[in-house]
């Protein structure tokens, strides 16, 4: 079919080919696959589009030394199919990004998926056209798709942020996004490296790059809190072994695989019941009805174990000023006991809230700051000024590299979206809407955007949860409300201005009560200059959140403008 009628498509350039579908996914992470599999069962002529070669999505792309999970893999994985679940074997407590990357072709192959995936495509615009009742998708390959609805499935940290620092192009050796890792292994062995930042993917990274280089320099802006990830491979049932009553709540890691696999509808049914969607033994007290004594001894036992269950150590670390340092102290003390220098000691230690950034797990990551080829500069009042045809320059002083690592994260929740050119019936764009910060109701429809779904979006729990079991709840949702309008001859549906505003008005009332946006992240846009500062994530919990999706469509979709 030949292309009809002009309007943006984001490269200059008239399309050269037009298909119709009756539904197109943007992306092929494990929201856009999971999406494509429902909306089949639908019987919907289904297009995704993905602009890496193959499916998996952070997965695909951050292949960075180190990279892994820091959920348990067997709660990081799908459960919408109990054979699936029951087959697939998770090697480790933690998955590493390839075991991932298996798991997500093996989804892809086991459901026949890639035939309805179109790789190598990245869209550049959308744009709702209300005379055909359709959504508009232009790409940088000049293929134009058009469908009356359109689910974005484009993934909350999967635009890169690459600082925009003087003479970005004039460093002369080869320079590495984290996330944007090449295919091939990259070898810095006996180069002098240097990586930029010090969140969950450089220090990640950082331990496993020392290894290899001949000198390793980090470039320090904010010290961030990290605590050990303890991992190992999964516990496996001794031959003969019978399985006991149930898998206790709060995940144990102690627990065996085949307890799990027994148990796992109870198991996942458990972990819904927590505010992140995740099981984990969680004390509810206050910290600071605990002596000193007791509280040692509390965060001494989750320090052992491992993991983000440190911060449920107590129900007030995230909620009480006080009670959330008397944590951050114990993180600090570790620190200090574990790096032999103590300058650099002090400068690892990170002051302010524990776990308003997202708080990191590390394996081994202080103790590297041991070894004779690390180095640490602080640039936390002499920023990168510019880089160079050898190196950068921070603070007045020249480094020379042979390589250098942006682990500079992402544009957050927003990026990936305000990337595309999206623009709604009256021609007004996403960016323009969201010029003061992102709005949507519930995070997974922006009113003006009609028939457009975000999947994990702003407003959503998204990534303050467990990222799997929150996709599935979002693409379960959407794929009832298309069946809801197709059974009802309907087939439009527009979130209204006014849920929106209320929707927003509650999500950042709920954020001013916890401690998590009272510091300069990525959730509030901060690590970008010049995004707007708004809590982007629901905190409001993933129970109370699907309450509230379920209350809005049995009172009819309320909020929405269904046509
Ligand atoms: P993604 O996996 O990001 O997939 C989005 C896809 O959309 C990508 O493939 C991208 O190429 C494609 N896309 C985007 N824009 C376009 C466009 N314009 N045109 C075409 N294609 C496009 N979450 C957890 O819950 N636990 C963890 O331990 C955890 N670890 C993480 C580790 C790293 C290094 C990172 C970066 C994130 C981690 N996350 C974790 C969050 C993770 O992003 C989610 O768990 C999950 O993988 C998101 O899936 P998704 O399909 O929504 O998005
Ligand atoms: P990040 O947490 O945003 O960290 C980026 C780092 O780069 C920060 O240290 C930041 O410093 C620094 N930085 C940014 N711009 C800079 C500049 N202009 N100059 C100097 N330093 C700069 O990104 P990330 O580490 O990629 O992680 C993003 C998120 O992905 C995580 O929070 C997590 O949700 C997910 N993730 C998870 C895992 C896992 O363990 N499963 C691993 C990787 C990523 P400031 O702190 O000062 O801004």
């Amino acid at each position: 079919m030949t292309g009809t009628g002009g309007g943006p498509n984001g490269n200059g350039r008239e399309p050269q080919n037009e298909q119709a579908f009756d539904a197109l996914v943007v992306g092929a992470g494990f929201a856009g696959m999971y999406m494509l599999h429902r909306l089949r069962g639908l019987g919907l002529k289904t297009r995704v589009i993905e602009a890496g070669s193959g499916v998996g999505g952070t997965w695909y792309w951050n292949r960075y030394p180190g990279a892994r999970c820091d959920v348990e893999s067997v709660q990081y994985s799908y459960q919408f199919d109990p054979d699936l679940e029951q087959e697939w074997d998770w090697t480790e407590h933690y998955a590493t990004q390839p075991e991932i990357l298996r798991y997500a072709d093996h989804v892809a192959d086991r459901f026949d998926l890639r035939r309805d995936i179109d790789f190598d495509t990245r869209v550049t615009a959308a744009r709702f056209d209300e005379v055909r009742g359709a959504w508009i998708l232009d790409t940088d390959n000049r293929q134009r798709y058009v469908a009356p609805v359109c689910v974005m499935a484009t993934g909350c940290l999967s635009a890169p942020n690459t600082p925009r620092f003087d003479g970005i192009d004039r460093f002369s050796g080869p320079t590495y996004h984290t996330g944007a890792w090449p295919h091939e292994p990259v070898d810095f062995s006996g180069q002098r490296v240097g990586i930029i930042g010090t969140g969950s993917s450089a220090i990640q990274s950082i331990p496993l790059i020392a290894e290899q280089a001949r000198h390793l320099t980090v470039f320090q802006r904010t010290a961030h809190y990290s605590v050990p990830a303890r991992n190992h491979p999964l516990k496996r049932a001794a031959p003969g072994e019978t399985m006991n009553g149930a898998v206790p709540l709060g995940y144990d890691p102690e627990v065996t695989v085949e307890e799990i696999k027994a148990h796992y509808p109870a198991f996942r049914a458990s972990a819904k019941q927590f505010a992140t969607g995740l099981s984990y033994a969680l004390n509810k007290d206050s910290a600071l009805d605990a002596t000193p004594e007791e509280r040692r001894r509390a965060y001494e036992a989750r320090w052992q174990r491992g993991g983000v269950p440190f911060l449920g150590a107590y129900g007030d670390l995230l909620s009480d000023e006080q009670a959330n340092e008397t944590a951050a102290e114990f993180v600090r003390e570790k620190i200090r006991e574990t790096v032999n220098d103590p300058e650099t000691a002090e400068l690892l230690c990170p002051s302010g809230v524990i776990g308003c950034k997202r708080l990191v797990v590390d394996t081994d990551y202080f103790a590297t700051y041991n070894r004779d080829n690390v180095t640490l500069v602080d640039i936390s009042d002499g920023p990168i000024e510019r880089l160079t045809p050898e190196g950068l320059c921070a603070g007045g002083q020249d480094y020379a590299f042979d390589a250098i690592v942006f682990a500079t994260g992402f544009d957050a929740m927003t990026g990936a979206l305000n990337r595309i050119d999206i623009r709604g019936a009256d021609g007004r764009s996403l960016v323009e809407r969201w010029a003061e910060g992102p709005k949507s109701y519930l995070g997974l429809m922006v009113a003006g955007l009609p028939n457009l779904f975000t999947i994990t979006g702003p407003g959503s729990p998204s990534v303050l949860s467990n990222m799997i079991p929150s996709i599935e709840q979002h693409v379960d949702w959407i794929t009832d409300c298309i069946r809801h309008m197709r059974a009802n001859g309907l087939n439009r549906i527009e979130a209204t201005e006014a849920a929106q505003e209320d929707w927003v008005a509650h999500a950042r009332e709920v954020a001013g009560g916890s401690l998590r946006s009272s510091c300069s992240s990525w959730y509030v846009g901060a690590n970008v200059p010049g995004k707007p500062r708004v809590f982007m994530p629901y905190i409001g919990g993933f129970p109370a959140y699907v309450q509230r999706c379920e209350e809005i469509v049995a009172n009819g979709y309320e909020g929405f403008l269904l046509s």
